[in-house]
């Protein structure tokens, strides 16, 4: 195993765990996630599909980490917040890679699907993150714009001249970048107009009042215009009902990800759901939504 975590007797309210050589401090409540964490068997990725709204087609996947211990399934934010930066660090290059891999896969079963990766900033500043990227690249089929990296829409680290610059860097080598759940944090959206990226990811917060809250609906509907002035694509997640989409497709949304279409899954389901879906165009008609 790359991780070995291992219990200090001489401090028993820490313990260190060693990774590739190198000790890793973390507090005591990380030991469970850690030890699952190093297992083959404990880091797994759910994959939920990524609707386009005007063909109704699946054209993606986001993978979203779990561990699983035993029949139990734990919950990214469960075990995320106690990730030391090199614990999340080595999550994001093995989600990374089985990722990737899945998608290679579906690709040879006819479904040549974009797969999606959150990127947490602390891997996304780790001096090997591009190395270990474009190694990525090189060991699996897939053309570079078919994996997207999801970055969270944080003000303060985004407006690092070096986060931009890894964006730029990110992009220049084809893989395509997504800003994730962009009116969550306080950043300005006039700020996030600065930041090229290929897409933008609202967050669910803001889709819960859809179609009912007039006030939901103008935000959607600003950051379409937002992404359009970007030239970005416009995702929206958390969609979980019908009405939803059908809100979302006349509001100028692209792509909607959410329980409506599908929860996320685990990799064996995901083939045998993507043979049953048939793809139909939203209803994309103009409504009376905003009360005209
Ligand atoms: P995210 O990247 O914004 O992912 C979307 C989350 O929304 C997922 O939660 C998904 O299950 C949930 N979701 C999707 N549609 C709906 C819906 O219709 N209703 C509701 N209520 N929820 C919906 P999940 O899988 O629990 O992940 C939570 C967060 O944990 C992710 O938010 C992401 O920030 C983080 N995360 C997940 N996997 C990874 C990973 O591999 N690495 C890192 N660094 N973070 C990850
Ligand atoms: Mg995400
Ligand atoms: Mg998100
Ligand atoms: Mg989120």
């Amino acid at each position: 195993a790359l991780y070995v975590a291992k219990a200090n007797k001489a401090e028993r309210s820490h313990f260190w765990a060693s990774f590739q050589g190198e000790e890793v401090f973390s507090g005591e409540s990380n030991l469970p996630y850690l030890t699952l964490l190093q297992q083959d068997e404990g880091l797994i990725a759910y994959y939920q599909p990524i609707l386009h709204l005007a063909t109704g087609r699946i054209i993606g996947i986001e993978a979203l980490a779990r561990l699983r211990q035993g029949t139990e399934i734990i919950l990214p934010d469960t075990f995320i917040p106690h990730l030391d930066s090199r614990a999340a660090q080595m999550l994001t290059s093995r989600i990374l890679r089985i990722a990737t891999r899945t998608a290679q896969q579906l690709h040879i079963a006819g479904f040549p699907l974009e797969v999606a990766v959150n990127i947490p900033p602390d891997a996304l500043f780790a001096d090997n993150f591009l190395p270990e990227l474009q190694a990525v690249l090189a060991d699996c089929t897939l053309a570079p714009e078919q994996l997207t990296l999801e970055i969270l829409e944080n003000g303060d680290f985004l407006s690092l001249q070096l986060a931009q610059e890894k964006i730029a860097t990110i992009r220049s080598l084809g893989v395509r970048v997504a800003l994730d759940d962009v009116g969550s944090a306080y950043a300005s959206l006039l700020r996030l107009k600065e930041i090229a990226v290929d897409e933008v990811k609202l967050d669910q917060c803001l889709v819960r009042g859809i179609p009912e809250q007039p006030g939901d609906l103008i935000f959607v509907g600003s950051v379409a215009a937002l992404a359009l002035s970007m030239g970005s694509r416009y995702v929206v997640e958390g969609a979980e009902t019908p009405e939803t989409l059908d809100a979302l497709a006349v509001l100028g949304v692209d792509c909607v990800q959410g329980y409506a279409i599908a929860r996320p899954m685990p990799e064996e389901s995901l083939l045998p759901w993507l043979q049953a879906w048939t793809p139909e165009p939203q209803n994309n008609q103009p409504k009376t939504l905003l009360g005209a």
